[in-house]
């Protein structure tokens, strides 16, 4: 074999920071903060206070390869942390703010966390379970408000310890195979699982999302996560925009549609990134209270599917392209893009809308295949379901502390997603449901993600979800629960209006009612929440 000739250069984190101070110094990170004041830096003191953060890690005792956590909304002191913490060897721990005491005790243990970064605002989260957490030394907190008491043990103030520390610092992050980052499924079945990303996956990921068949921001955008960064580390957009050094927007915890809007118009975001809920809830915000969101070029949106109807809702009504992305923690999250190719320039907007509604196509650097019960592969002639496997550069390849076992790995080499899907002969892929909230109805699949679509499109629906509930005669049938717009609600003109596009053994057999959809700590429908209401007889007809 011939071998190449190349340098060894090491895909690490610490790349990225010196890059952007480098060669946008003056660019800027903003954060809206908690009173509503923006502040404002840039990447050239970004990278003074990322190398501040690592004497200051090394100050507490953090040593290569110690887990610290991070319990934080999107604000500039988490992007130091997501930076900071890596480039000094240890492993950054996003923890969700919105997970049960419980579950985080659990993630927080299971990760041997030894120190935790924690927001102000967050502190009544935390403070009833620290005295139990089995591993924590040092609660680092922030952004406390005048006159805020803080009762955690042991704790330091983040601003002391930066301004004690140094900015005179080496990185130590030489080798590409360390461990960057840990973060925890959503866990919307069993105890979350610990995906564990190297610098290694974690820059390939980036690249993946610079590639413009991806995300693709550069030095011209301004880019809102609204994701949070404590979800599939806010999918990538972080450390891809800091790269490019575009400039980034942190929204705090103003996640609300309101400050959004104005967020959004004010700072001229061109690239915002959000679930599904989010946009439904800006869309609707928009529409009463009206406000420029044209300077947007590319709304991301993932974690569930974005209903077709919002998709064009969002074009028809604000001119805004809607690019709807595919995903998971055990991704990094990146897995596919629903970007128009060659073929769909011709298309009408109907038939454009149709493309962008689906999961679409697998970026570069994720290789995907489907198959049946048997592990058989099946074809891709966008008819046939199966579930769909990857691999690739930024795939996980077992769970943080568990064995590699067969249900969510196969013996050669592949992740099970546990999504079904469909893929077309052009290679576009379609989620039709998760295996779990497939309706198996007389030995039929009914897909709860196609109803829930529809119904959403309808003018009278804010919010639906469809689950399976056990039948004597089908097995299982469907049943859908919805957030209605207005007072007054006729199932018959719902089922009607399905009809139109489904066959009528698809027909929920009952519509309930509820004030709000219950949602996991990622803002997604916890059909697992609905599932128990019916069991325990708390859904009512409507
Ligand atoms: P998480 O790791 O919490 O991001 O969850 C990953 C799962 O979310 C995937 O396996 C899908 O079931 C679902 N998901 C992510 N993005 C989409 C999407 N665009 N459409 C439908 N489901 C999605």
């Amino acid at each position: 074999m011939l071998s190449g000739l190349m340098m060894d250069y090491p895909l690490t984190l610490n790349t990225i920071v010196d890059h952007a101070s480098r060669m946008t110094p003056e660019k800027t990170i903003k954060t809206k903060l908690p009173d509503g004041r923006w502040h404002e830096y840039s990447y050239a003191e970004f990278r003074r206070r990322v190398k501040r953060l690592g004497n200051a890690l090394q100050a507490l005792g953090v040593e290569p390869g110690d887990r610290v956590g991070t319990f934080a909304w999107n604000n500039f002191q988490h992007l130091e942390f997501y930076f900071g913490i890596p480039c000094a060897g240890a492993v950054v721990h996003t923890l969700n703010i919105r997970l049960s005491p419980e579950q985080l005790k659990y993630i927080i243990d299971h990760a041997e966390d030894r120190v935790i970064f924690v927001d102000g605002s967050l502190l009544p989260l935390i403070e009833p379970i620290a005295a139990q957490l089995e591993t924590v030394e040092r609660f680092v907190v922030f952004n406390l408000a005048d006159g805020q008491s803080c009762s955690l043990p042991n704790v330091s103030h983040y601003e002391d310890l930066m301004a004690a520390a140094s900015e005179d610092y080496e990185w130590r992050c030489a080798d590409e195979n360390m461990a960057l980052g840990l973060c925890y499924t959503s866990g919307t079945t069993g105890m979350p699982k610990g995906v564990l990303y190297s610098h290694r996956s974690m820059m390939l990921h980036t690249l993946g999302a610079l590639a413009a068949a991806a995300l693709g921001p550069t030095e011209t955008d301004v880019v809102l996560a609204v994701v949070p960064q404590f979800h599939a580390m806010a999918w990538g957009l972080p450390y891809a925009a800091a790269w490019v050094g575009a400039t980034i927007v942190m929204p705090g915890p103003h996640l609300q549609p309101a400050p959004l809007a104005v967020m959004i118009e004010s700072q001229g975001v061109t690239i915002a990134a959000g679930v599904p809920t989010i946009w439904n809830g800006l869309y609707h915000e928009l529409r009463g209270r009206p406000r420029d969101i044209s300077s947007i070029t590319q709304l991301v949106v993932g974690g569930s599917a974005m209903p077709r109807g919002l998709i064009e809702a969002y074009e028809r009504d604000f001119g805004v392209n809607v690019v709807h992305a595919w995903g998971m923690t055990e991704m990094s999250p990146i897995g596919s893009v629903a970007k128009l190719q060659t073929r769909h320039l011709d298309l009408d907007a109907d038939g454009r809308w149709d493309i962008k509604a689906k999961q679409g196509y697998f970026v570069p650097g994720v290789d995907a295949r489907i198959v049946d019960d048997a592990g058989r592969e099946l074809p891709w002639d966008g008819a046939t379901m199966g579930e769909l496997q990857v691999r690739g550069y930024w795939v996980a390849g077992q769970y943080y502390r568990l064995e590699r076992e067969r249900e969510h790995f196969t013996e050669d080499g592949w992740f099970r997603t546990g999504d079904v899907v469909t893929i077309d002969p052009q290679g576009i892929m379609t989620i039709t449901d998760r295996t779990k909230d497939l309706v198996k109805s007389g030995g039929e699949w009914i897909s709860s993600v196609d109803l829930e679509n529809m119904l959403i499109s309808h003018p009278d629906v804010l919010e639906a979800a469809v689950i399976a509930v056990p039948d004597e005669r089908w097995g299982e049938r469907p049943l859908a629960v919805l957030v209605p717009l207005a007072e007054g609600h006729d199932p018959q003109a719902l089922n009607d209006y399905l009809l139109e596009r489904f066959p009528k053994f698809w027909l929920p057999d009952d519509y309930v009612l509820v004030e709000e959809i219950p949602k996991t700590g990622v803002g997604k429908m916890d059909k697992k929440v609905l599932r128990q209401w019916h069991a325990d007889g708390k859904l009512g007809s409507a």
